[in-house]
């Protein structure tokens, strides 16, 4: 399979499975930012191809080789921002970028090196775990996003979700980066904005943003 958008595809639907391990096309076209026709074309496609599972008006499920497609592209993407932040000195907020290109044009081989250059990460720099060369993946710790809060409720963040445009340079902006310490003040009703103290200064986050940053409570 050399075309990207089929790739992108099988990412994006292994990032947004469900518990159950599915996910509804029309929540996919939603997450893409693309028509629910498109997403139908596509997903046609990738089930002639065998690496989905898809009946119309069903959610879609991944086969083992979608699966492991996916899981793939993750690891390649993963290390190359591990790779670009860490030793390159790229900020977090510019690596997916790149990462996005890098990931289509290298060889599992390289991967595997880059891996081993680098010590075997377990996480990229937005917090999402590495798969291994097996396919593997780590447990991460249990996060809610902070839109899941209570009042009162102090967290740290854990993960920050990186396919979101401009929202990893907004927040570094705001103060917000992994390990950091966040209050919750207050929710607000009427717009799903919470209200937050971060470094002694309390600020208001759209829902949007809140829903996109993922937190382990320490109290
Ligand atoms: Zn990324």
């Amino acid at each position: 399979m050399n075309n990207i958008s089929q790739e992108d595809y099988l990412t994006a639907i292994f990032r947004n499975l469900d518990d159950a391990g599915e996910i509804k096309p029309n929540l996919l076209a939603e997450k893409l930012e693309i028509s629910n026709a498109a997403v139908t074309d596509m997903l046609r496609k990738l089930s002639r191809d065998g690496f989905v599972d898809y009946k119309k008006y069903k959610s879609i499920k991944l086969t083992n080789d979608g699966e492991s497609y996916a899981k793939n592209m993750l690891r390649r993407h993963r290390i190359w921002e591990v790779f670009l932040n860490q030793t390159l000195g790229m900020s977090w907020d510019k690596v997916h970028e790149e990462a996005e290109k890098l990931e289509h044009s290298s060889s599992d081989e390289l991967i595997n090196l880059l891996e081993e250059f680098l010590d075997y990460p377990e996480f990229d720099p937005h917090g999402y775990p590495i798969p291994d060369k097996n396919g593997k993946i780590k447990k991460s710790k249990s996060v809610v996003a902070i839109t899941e809060l209570s009042e009162n409720d102090i967290v740290k963040v854990i993960r920050v979700n990186d396919d979101v445009k401009n929202l990893l340079s907004y927040i570094t902006k705001i103060g917000i980066s992994l390990g950091k310490e966040i209050i919750i003040k207050d929710k607000l009703e009427y717009d799903g904005s919470v209200l937050v103290k971060i470094d002694n200064k309390e600020m208001n986050i759209s829902n949007k943003i809140a829903s996109n940053i993922f937190v382990e409570k320490i109290k």
